[in-house]
């Protein structure tokens, strides 16, 4: 339980951060038995709700859903262009207007403490915690938390922003400022091709802006199976946007309304002022605004008087159960971690480790058995809600091989099922299973097309499940279903 003075508390187990997967840590260590506390220095909910996961896809889904209203011939006359303002409603809804009651009051039923203010580790278990500008004048001085068990770091990323001459007098947005924004830019301009790229063009794209999207790679979603991203960008280009590969900006500039050359100290004083951007192509774009998607880093809290191993780039060296090398209390679980990316994987980390915290006790030395993420590595799911969709789980071919798997992919046209032609006119997808050549098992699924998000489950409890072909053979899908893709497979793998 948890014991108080005046300005020092303590947890069982204290949880810097309140995102998903802070929220989800501390949850399972009271359901354990101890206690804990979440310090959140922004809103509760964190990344996920207000400016990632929640906004973005619902400034996406209207498009998404029109676009497949008008492929079903019957369907009648469809609206080719979304309402604005009623998307801009729908996502302030969804983030419940950035306000965070909801899930404090969630945190009150669950059990869980909150502390508002920024966290850094000033030593062993020990936290300081300050209070936010707008909490100053509630907290005057700063609050000493003590951990009996652990301390979880569950703080997630912040953007990386290249260093590329007048970007940041350029004042771009991150993908906070343009998930919340209710200025639609008549041309913008995205410096990066992942997932936040790609679905900010869509986004924007279909609220009506002209969008550009410049990528370094020779493809875009780099991480994904290369025929995903070839597919995002034919179908980008078709919409209109402009994407650009194998392209860098190289410098920014301030530019007047007419394009013309400008020097101002303060960016927001002049209206209508865009950005003249330099391209590697020797080209010129002048934008209304500037979209950075170049990545993210671990936004680790200040860590002052505690010893550990550390990586290259300073960022804690973790052991299997995500526990920092050489202590004993210290964990950093989801986006923090490095090894997370979205909100579901970070959760099931949480899940494990907030177990594994109740089950190594108090002393926390290690007596329990060592975390099994094993999710982490062979079977974490990703959607990209680009149109066409981009769901993919476990190993791509070239990261299989590099597993030392020997494998074999099974390339299928999903348009060719006829549960697609009924689902869409002119329905265009493809599907790659990869197979574990020696064990007959799955190890990697990619499904591209409209609407696939809800397919790729099915492949991640085969591939978690390692279940052999033959007995896929007997999993059978319903017709008219996308879902026959997978008998397709299992008749080209010999079933
Ligand atoms: C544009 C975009 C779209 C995305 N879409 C999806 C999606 O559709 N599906 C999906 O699964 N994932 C998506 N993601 C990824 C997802 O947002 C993250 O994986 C998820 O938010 C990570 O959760 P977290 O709890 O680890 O970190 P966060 O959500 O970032 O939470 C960390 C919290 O820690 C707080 N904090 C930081 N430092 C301190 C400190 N020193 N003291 C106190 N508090 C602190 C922060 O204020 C924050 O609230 C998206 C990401 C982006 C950028």
């Amino acid at each position: 339980m948890s014991m108080s003075s005046a300005h020092a508390k303590t947890y069982d187990v204290v949880v810097i951060g309140g995102g998903a997967v802070g929220e989800n840590l501390a949850d399972r260590a009271v359901k354990g038995g101890l206690s804990a506390v979440i310090i959140e220095s922004e809103l509760v909910g964190g990344q996920c709700s207000y400016w990632a996961c929640m906004p973005s896809k619902a400034l996406l889904r209207p498009g998404a859903a029109l676009e497949a209203a008008r492929r079903v011939p019957g369907a009648g006359d469809v609206p080719t262009d979304i309402d604005v303002a009623a998307t801009l409603a729908s996502r302030d809804n969804f983030t419940s207007d950035w306000d965070d009651s909801g899930q404090v009051k969630w945190l009150e039923s669950a059990r869980i403490d909150l502390i508002r203010g920024t966290a850094r580790l000033i030593g062993e278990r020990e936290i300081e915690v300050h209070p936010t500008v707008e909490q100053a004048g509630l907290a005057a001085e700063n609050l000493r938390v003590h951990a009996r068990a652990a301390v979880a770091i569950c703080t997630g990323t912040k953007p990386v922003i290249p260093p590329i001459p007048g970007l940041v007098e350029s004042r771009p947005w991150t993908s906070a400022e343009a998930s919340a924004t209710n200025d639609i830019p008549g041309e913008l301009l995205i410096i990066g091709g992942g997932v936040v790229g790609c679905e900010m063009a869509t986004a924007f794209a279909d609220l009506g802006s002209k969008v550009h999207l410049i990528a370094r790679g020779p493809n875009l979603l780099s991480s994904m199976e290369d025929f995903a991203g070839q597919a995002v960008t034919q179908s980008l280009r078709e919409r209109g946007i402009d994407v650009r590969l194998e392209t860098e900006v190289t410098s920014c500039a301030l530019a007047g309304a007419d394009s013309s050359d400008l020097i101002v100290d303060d960016a927001t004083s002049v209206p209508g002022i865009r950005t003249k951007a330099a391209l590697s192509d020797g080209s010129t774009i002048v934008a209304d605004q500037v979209l950075v998607a170049t990545g993210r880093q671990p936004n680790l809290p200040q860590i002052s008087g505690v010893e550990f191993a550390r990586d290259d780039d300073g960022s804690p060296m973790l052991d299997d159960s995500l526990r920092v090398q050489d202590t004993n209390w210290l964990y950093v679980v989801g986006d923090a971690s490095g090894r997370a990316h979205t909100t579901h994987q970070g959760k099931y980390e949480a899940r494990i480790i907030g177990d594994l915290i109740v089950a190594r006790g108090e002393s926390n030395f290690g007596s329990a058995e060592p975390a099994d993420l094993k999710a982490d590595t062979l079977a974490a799911p990703q959607v990209v809600f680009s149109r066409p969709e981009v769901a993919s789980v476990g190993l791509t071919v070239p990261q299989a091989q590099d597993f030392g798997f020997e494998v074999q992919a099974y390339d299928l046209d999903l348009g060719a099922v006829a549960g697609a032609a009924l689902h869409a006119h002119d329905y265009t997808g493809q599907v790659r299973f990869v197979v574990d050549v020696r064990r007959q098992t799955l190890v990697g699924a990619t499904f591209v097309g409209q609407d696939v998000a809800e397919m790729l489950h099915s492949a991640t409890i085969a591939i978690i499940g390692h279940v052999p072909l033959g007995e896929l053979w007997h999993a059978v899908p319903s017709y008219p279903t996308m879902s026959e893709v997978w008998l397709r497979f299992l008749e080209e793998a010999g079933w």
